[in-house]
């Protein structure tokens, strides 16, 4: 990492990005409110660090001992903010909820699902077209024809839409529909689809593997960020424990763990932790309270139809429920639900 002084001019910044470049080493510019800090990726030799530190404007070197430089606080310390169409914000001061089924059926569904949502302020709807299932007899999704309707009724009501991509191979299909890419859990160290999706102009919606500690996570992320895609958030959506009632355990503890390690956002998903409707209420609140900068949640207008997940999806009741107590707790928290 290369901390340029506070009073480096671009002049001098565009000389040592060169520098860095012609070392055949890329950089990764931060341009914060104080100062601006250069991530360096790369096979760097200690001469080259030293000499790059003896360039105008530049006030230390910093080595980053930890295998995430990019993704890590010390790179840039000022939370970061994604901004989305429609004026949701995901990492700034509100916490934004993102919710819709879990798969995209019909229009009829995805239609009722998003007029619920809407109704209670939701800026982003999900929905899947490419479903990433345990079995393959299960309902796989509509693909293209799933992107297309997203897109319609996302237009339609003014709402931004976040989806899943499974393959490298799609990521230029779903960017073109989506304002959000979704990397599921099973494909958290898909390295290939994460390289594919730092190519596209879209940001990022990182989940956590169900077996993945914080640190395979973050290195995970710092694929996408070192491929030049700064646009990334992850997702805690529960880890593989040793109880069985629920489907997964939620690690509520990662959301601080993680807001010291990365400035980057935090969302929460209660429903595929939870698997159970019962449950998604209770961790969704909890997530507000420890510090989550969203949510993600599966509502269906009506669950016992669902062909996927219906069992941990929200009936529009039960969303409506979930919105009034995340109101009061992010209120106590110092935060609003956007
Ligand atoms: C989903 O969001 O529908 C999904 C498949 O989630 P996860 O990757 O967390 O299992
Ligand atoms: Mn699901």
């Amino acid at each position: 990492m290369i901390v340029m002084a506070a009073h480096a001019t671009q002049e001098q910044v565009r000389a040592v990005v060169a520098r860095i470049q012609s070392l055949g080493l890329s950089a990764q510019v931060n341009r914060g409110a104080e100062r601006t800090v250069l991530g360096v990726v790369g096979h760097e030799s200690e001469s080259d660090l030293d000499a790059l530190g003896l360039l105008d404007g530049v006030e230390r070197v910093v080595r980053v001992l930890h295998d995430y430089p990019l993704a890590s606080r010390d790179f840039h310390p000022e939370d970061r903010v994604i901004n989305l169409p429609g004026g949701a914000q995901l990492g700034g001061p509100g916490v934004l909820v993102m919710a819709g089924p879990c798969a995209v059926e019909s229009r009829s569904q995805l239609q009722a699902a998003a007029e619920a949502v809407a109704g209670q302020g939701v800026k982003v709807l999900r929905g899947g077209a490419f479903k990433p299932r345990t079995s393959p007899y299960a309902f796989q999704g509509l693909g293209g024809d799933g992107l297309k309707m997203l897109r319609a009724v996302g237009d339609d009501l003014g709402l931004a839409v976040v989806t899943e991509v499974l393959a490298p191979e799609d990521v230029e299909l779903v960017a073109g529909y989506a304002d959000l890419l979704q990397v599921g859990a099973r494909n958290m160290q898909n390295y290939r689809l994460l390289q594919a999706c730092a190519q596209v102009d879209r940001p990022v919606l990182l989940k956590r593997g169900m077996s993945a500690t914080l640190e395979e996570w973050l290195q995970a992320a710092e694929y996408i960020l070192a491929g030049g895609n700064l646009q990334v958030a992850l997702c805690e959506r529960g880890i593989r424990s040793f109880e069985p009632l629920v489907r997964f355990s939620l690690d509520i503890t990662s959301v601080p763990v993680l807001k010291r390690m990365t400035s980057l956002p935090v969302v929460v998903d209660p429903s595929h932790a939870a698997g159970r409707y019962e449950y998604v209420k209770a961790i969704g609140l909890a997530a507000v309270a420890a510090g989550a900068d969203g949510l993600l949640v599966e509502v269906h207008p009506n669950p016992s139809e669902a062909l996927s997940d219906g069992a941990q999806s929200l009936n529009p009741k039960a969303f409506a429920e979930l919105m009034g107590g995340a109101r009061k707790v992010a209120e106590a928290v110092g935060r609003q639900i956007t």
